[in-house]
């Protein structure tokens, strides 16, 4: 199928809620990668979500070049021609961008959305993050806002954080900081701003203990029910219809349990990067390793160019993702759900 347009991701939102699974939302920097997700989620019979950070967009764009908005442009045509291949929906997201990079990335890539639009051509991506989790909350607000109108006009989705999300930079010792949980009074806060920015859509990574990065399983505590607390608030205080469609940012080596219970609080997506990183890095190691000495040419030997040929150890880290993408679906509860009609065979 085609990537999803803007009703459909919407549908896809709106079906996870309400049956209680998530999409994986899966970081690519280059064709091998995003041709894995597809593999994985084709074969798992689920919609899903392609993302690309500012420094996935700057690698993609070549190490001459440097463009994070570019390299970003130049995966996601990628995806628009291959995804049709595909029996599954699959969107196009943009990862954190903070607030001095929007300039680089967010915006110039919106400005591509509005000419794609006047030329009666579809949008190339779906929705953008904006992470203003490192400003105060106002003014955090204050530029989620402003961008919510844009996008709104631009069939958009944004999404974006409160709370801090811990990760390796922040010397994350324990759980004692106060700031890795959301409260629901900011929360409320959200709503209250971003509701009066009437027919649009928007995403919230809400925080309960999450580090991004890797980190091993008891250093920082998780608790879902922050995600049950805000919810539950916000239906209290503006009805249901804002309750909230959440991300889970930074849940590489979360427990099952753990990613159930976001689930079940109102998380339709989840990030997941490193897990992926770590799978398609795993098996080129293992083509390294095994075939040591035809893919260098050892002691005035010649190797063997079968073995270091790229695609070969490429193709078997394609697979080796599509595997662990396999792995994501089925942790979210998302297996067999695509939307897209024509899937049953
Ligand atoms: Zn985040």
């Amino acid at each position: 199928m085609p990537v999803a347009n803007c009703q459909t991701y919407c549908r896809m939102l709106d079906a996870a809620r309400e049956r209680r699974f998530a999409y994986p939302a899966i970081n690519v920097t280059s064709l091998t990668a995003a041709n894995a997700v597809l593999r994985g989620l084709a074969e798992s019979r689920s919609d899903g979500i392609i993302q690309i950070s500012t420094g996935g967009g700057a690698f993609a764009s070549g190490s001459a070049v440097k463009d994070m908005a570019l390299g970003a442009m130049s995966i996601a045509e990628h995806v628009h021609r291959v995804a049709e291949r595909y029996p599954i929906y699959v969107a196009l997201v943009t990862d954190h961008c903070l607030a001095d990079k929007l300039d680089q990335f967010v915006i110039p890539l919106v400005e591509e959305t509005e000419k794609r639009r006047a030329a009666r051509r579809p949008n190339l991506f779906n929705g953008h993050m904006f992470d203003g989790s490192n400003l105060p909350l106002s003014e955090n607000l204050d530029i989620a806002a402003k961008l919510l109108e844009r996008f709104r006009q631009n069939e958009l989705v944004l999404e974006i954080e409160v709370g801090v999300v811990g990760g390796e930079e922040d010397g994350v010792v324990g759980s004692a900081d106060a700031k890795l949980y959301t409260t629901p009074a900011d929360t409320l806060e959200v709503a209250r701003r971003l509701k009066a920015v009437e027919g649009a859509r928007y995403l919230l990574a809400a925080t309960f203990g999450n580090v991004h990065g890797v980190y091993k399983p008891g250093h920082v505590k998780l608790k879902p029910t922050v995600l049950k607390d805000c919810q539950e608030a916000v239906v209290k205080t503006y009805g249901e219809m804002a309750r909230f469609y959440f991300v889970f940012h930074g849940g590489s080596g979360s427990a099952l349990h753990e990613i159930h219970a976001a689930v079940d609080y109102g998380v339709v997506k989840m990030n997941v990067d490193t897990d992926m990183q770590y799978a398609f890095t795993r098996a080129i190691a293992d083509h390294m390793f095994t075939h040591y000495d035809s893919v260098l040419k050892v002691d005035g030997e010649v190797g063997s160019k079968k073995a270091y040929d790229p695609r070969s150890y490429l193709a078997v880290a394609e697979i080796a993702m599509a595997e662990r993408v396999k792995q994501a679906v089925s942790d979210l509860r998302a297996g067999g759900t695509t939307l897209f009609k024509g899937s049953e065979t």
